[in-house]
């Protein structure tokens, strides 16, 4: 088998462009993906390369490298807004996990209960694709196209996520169910960013779900529906089934479809109090 561990993103891209190998970051999804199947024979670990390290404040934005380990957003002095990706990666395994796995890994993985991916959405994240051709970019709903696929096309790797700057004071907040409180995957998760106005109703709404159908999703009509809705009604507020129309969950061994949306609602309602009460007490 052929290792390699290359310092610089040129020598990583010069690698795939020589041939299949195998891109492996913090190696959580990678290896456990493998079952019984012996390893692919070469192995190009990228966690070496300090351009795809790192979270940086952009002319617009924020920049978030590729091999970030969540232990790193966890801790990163970020704005409010980014207060729901912050939780998520807080849920992603136990703390050893988020020491070794990155961002790209959990998009790249194209899990359907990838924990980061419905906070992302809400941050309207692009992902930056680079290969020894140049670098391109693409919205994150485009890059995770269905369950385990993604846009990359050969010899390509995510170099990083970009990320617009929220709007001025935004909150954020995120829910998960599974069926214990820790060390599990997603029945249902639920990320929201909200901004409010100076009467103290909701002047935007970003709703992302995941666990809920092949690849994360936004719910639009519910964005809309709360738009002026004051900040004290959300606890009780109703959603209807049209507001969750873009999701299809399945049964599996976890829960129903019929128990995932009931439990959406209840996970929006709860993410949304976490984001606005915040807000509603001005700290932060
Ligand atoms: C015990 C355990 C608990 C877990 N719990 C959770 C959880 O609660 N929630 C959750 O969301 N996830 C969970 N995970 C999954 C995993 O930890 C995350 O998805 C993690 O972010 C994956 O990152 P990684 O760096 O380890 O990816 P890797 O395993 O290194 O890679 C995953 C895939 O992405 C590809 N890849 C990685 N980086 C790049 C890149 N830059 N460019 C192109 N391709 C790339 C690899 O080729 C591979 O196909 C858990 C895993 C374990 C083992």
């Amino acid at each position: 088998m052929a290792y390699s561990a290359p310092s610089t993103l040129q020598g990583a891209l010069s690698a795939l462009a020589a041939g299949p190998v195998a891109v492996i970051a913090g190696g959580t999804d990678f290896y456990p993906g493998l079952r019984d199947a012996p390893a692919p024979t070469d192995l190009l670990d990228i966690t070496g390369i300090a351009e795809l390290r790192g979270i940086a404040r952009t002319p617009t934005g924020w920049r978030i490298g590729a091999c970030t380990r969540w232990s790193e957003i966890v801790r990163a002095d970020l704005p409010p807004a980014f207060d729901g990706l912050k939780a998520a990666g807080r849920e992603v395994g136990s703390v050893q996990i988020q020491n070794a796995a990155t961002v790209a890994g959990n998009l790249c993985n194209a899990s359907p209960a990838a924990d980061g991916v419905p906070p992302l959405l809400t941050l309207e994240a692009e992902v930056e694709l680079a290969s020894d051709r140049g670098k391109r970019r693409l919205p994150l709903g485009e890059f995770i196209s269905g369950v385990r696929q993604v846009a990359l096309r050969p010899g390509e790797l995510v170099a990083a996520l970009h990320l617009p700057d929220p709007p001025a004071g935004a909150r954020a907040g995120f829910a998960k169910l599974g069926s214990r409180r820790y060390m599990v995957i997603s029945i249902a998760m639920v990320a929201v960013l909200v901004r409010l106005d100076g009467a103290g109703a909701i002047a935007e709404a970003r709703i992302a779900v995941g666990a809920c159908s092949p690849v994360a999703r936004r719910l639009p009509a519910l964005e809309v529906m709360l738009a002026g809705c004051p900040a004290a009604r959300l606890a009780g507020f109703d959603i209807a089934p049209a507001h969750l129309e873009p999701l299809a969950p399945i049964d599996d061994l976890r829960g129903t479809a019929a128990y995932r949306l009931d439990a959406v609602a209840e996970l929006c309602r709860r993410a949304l109090a976490e984001a606005v009460g915040v807000a509603e007490r001005g700290d932060g």
